[in-house]
């Protein structure tokens, strides 16, 4: 006998989204929590790959609330004023003890025309989508600590610290870092195999200055976005600051600012005498802007101290059970991955679950592609976060890991929209089965060989360097030689300037995107972008019929 089809651990944004997909599509669905909404959560910055994932979960899973998240109008009205305003991804190179360097600074402003993105307040955005769950028939439980968990043939047995007992035919563990079900299975990678090493400090403060009134930037230096409306990062040798502001436009009533620390833990070691706040306003004062946007900050909220972040699992997925993304594996919050590598997953596994629900198939098989793009997710993720900490020591080589990440951003995310509007058009699920097909799987642009090439020059390049075996001026002239030979970089996009600080686009630049990789680009870009046009030439229409 079973209570329910589904038992989901966890009611964050994992297992609400989850929960209301699975909901509304008929599945008998129990989420359990052990604290209570509203509660806090870390992972605020959204990006465009995440945008483009949300809208398609929408449409496919019939669940246009997931789409609220991705534009910060709906995030406005339906969820309410707490978030922020995201128009740019921002990055400053800092020396200690110096002024910044203005041209040692990129910006990824984010388009209008194409998103108006938000920086997610989790307490708020993960309560609405809890509320969502349960309005589509979800069942809750809050308040609910699991202790333990069983897992058999015929179902999984979830127990809770009173010794309650629930029984249902599918888990999903979307409980975070500390999974229940991951120490029950012995599912931790000890130690993991990630290349990354990294430890945080984080809290929300308020009376953060914005940046852009403490630095006297010259004219032609001046970013396209104001850099307090967006997500910054302030940059230094193995490490970087993140300031997420949720008071940056006129229709927030949130005064609160999401900041923190990311170092590499093996150059700076975790002080066991400073607190965290002694220790993050230690190394603000290192370098002078950063210490003048946080003079007069305080914390609203106790500070957080972690270890190493980096963690994984040997497998994801099993007969009856799924450690979804965050239970699985991190590695660091330095681009956004987060809530984007979760949706992926959650993608990839609600369909599954659903038939399996009809078959009454549970099998491990039926499940192994979302373990797979678990992997997939994590790593290159890795080879990313780890080129950049070692590249953060060099501007030009830093410089070229962030256009690297731009194009092969873009590229990923036009694939996503153009399948999303495609199913739009036919309501035809085999366009997002489809996109499971290529070969790199967990890559953001997993069907382009010659990106894959790219990527791991990069990720080969950065290894070199940090190993001593070449310069580092040497690894950034490799890549920029590549960046500068490659026809995938976009110059239409501002990829191909060397001299380019900042990748904003006009509706114009767009639209010169378009027509170039409709004209000259390879058949994948090429593809892309005529499928694209063609879907929102044919959306477009219909509406008009409509109307
Ligand atoms: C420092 C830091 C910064 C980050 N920044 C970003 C970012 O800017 N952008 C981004 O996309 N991602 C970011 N992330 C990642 C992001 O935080 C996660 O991907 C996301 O929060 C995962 O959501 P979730 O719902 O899976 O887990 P969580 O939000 O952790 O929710 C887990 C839920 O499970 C419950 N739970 C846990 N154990 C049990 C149990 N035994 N019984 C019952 N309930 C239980 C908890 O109470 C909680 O409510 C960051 C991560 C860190 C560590």
């Amino acid at each position: 006998m079973h209570d329910h089809d589904v038992i989901i651990i966890g009611s964050g944004i994992a297992g609400g989204i989850l929960g209301s997909i699975l909901a509304r599509n008929g599945a008998d669905v129990l989420i359990l929590d052990g604290a209570q909404h509203p509660r806090f959560a870390v992972g605020e910055s959204t990006v465009p790959h995440l945008l483009a994932r949300l809208n398609g979960l929408s449409v496919r899973y019939d669940v246009p609330e997931i789409s609220h998240l991705q534009d910060i109008r709906t995030l406005t009205k339906e969820i309410g004023t707490s978030h922020g305003v995201k128009k740019h991804f921002g990055f400053q190179i800092h020396s200690e003890g110096a002024e910044p360097d203005f041209r040692q600074s990129v910006q990824a402003a984010i388009p209008k025309t194409l998103y108006r993105a938000g920086h997610l307040f989790r307490q708020d955005t993960d309560a609405y989508l809890f509320q969502v769950a349960v309005r589509y028939g979800a069942t809750a439980r809050q308040g609910f600590r699991v202790a333990d968990v069983e897992i058999d043939d015929d179902g999984v047995t979830v127990i809770g610290q009173t010794g309650e007992r629930l029984r249902g035919r599918y888990l999903v563990d979307a409980g975070g870092f500390r999974s229940v079900l991951a120490d029950k299975l012995g599912l931790r990678e000890q130690p993991t195999h990630v290349k990354h090493h990294s430890r945080s400090l984080f809290t929300h403060m308020i009376d953060v200055k914005r940046y852009d009134d403490v630095v006297d930037t010259p004219r032609r230096y001046q970013p396209p976005a104001p850099w307090y409306q967006g997500t910054m990062h302030h940059v230094f040798d193995r490490g970087w600051f993140w300031v997420i502001p949720f008071n940056n436009h006129k229709d927030s009533t949130n005064n609160l600012i999401s900041v923190g620390l990311t170092l590499d833990e093996r150059v700076y070691p975790k002080p066991r005498d400073k607190t965290a706040e002694q220790e993050f306003f230690e190394f603000v004062a290192k370098f002078p802007a950063v210490a003048r946007q946080f003079e007069g900050a305080r914390a609203a909220r106790e500070w957080v101290s972690t270890d190493r972040m980096q963690y994984s699992s040997t497998r994801s997925t099993g007969a009856r059970w799924c450690l979804m993304s965050h239970a699985a594996g991190f590695i660091d919050p330095l681009w956004s991955r987060g809530i984007s590598n979760t949706v992926e997953v959650i993608d990839a596994l609600a369909w599954r679950v659903l038939e399996a629900l009809k078959t009454d198939d549970f099998t491990e098989e039926r499940f192994e592609y979302v373990s797979k793009l678990e992997r997939g997710l994590l790593d290159y993720n890795d080879d990313l976060t780890n080129c950049s900490l070692i590249s953060f020591a060099n501007f030009r080589l830093w410089d070229a890991i962030f256009r690297i990440w731009g194009f092969s951003s873009n590229y990923g995310a036009m694939r996503l929209t153009r399948a999303e509007l495609q199913y739009d058009l036919t309501k035809d699920d085999q366009v997002f089965r489809d996109l499971e097909k290529a070969e790199n799987t967990g890559f953001w642009w997993p069907d382009e060989p010659e990106m894959k090439r790219i990527w791991d020059l990069m990720v080969e390049t950065c290894l070199k360097a940090e190993a001593g075996a070449m310069g580092y001026d040497e690894a950034a002239d490799i890549l920029h030689r590549e960046l500068a030979a490659s026809d995938l970089p976009p110059a239409a996009l501002g990829y191909k300037d060397p001299d380019n600080q900042w990748i904003n686009p006009s509706v114009l630049d767009l639209a010169r995107f378009l027509r170039w990789s409709i004209k000259n680009g390879r058949p994948t870009v090429h593809d892309l972008a005529s499928g694209l046009l063609r879907a929102s030439l044919r959306k477009g229409i219909r509406r008009q019929k409509v109307v």
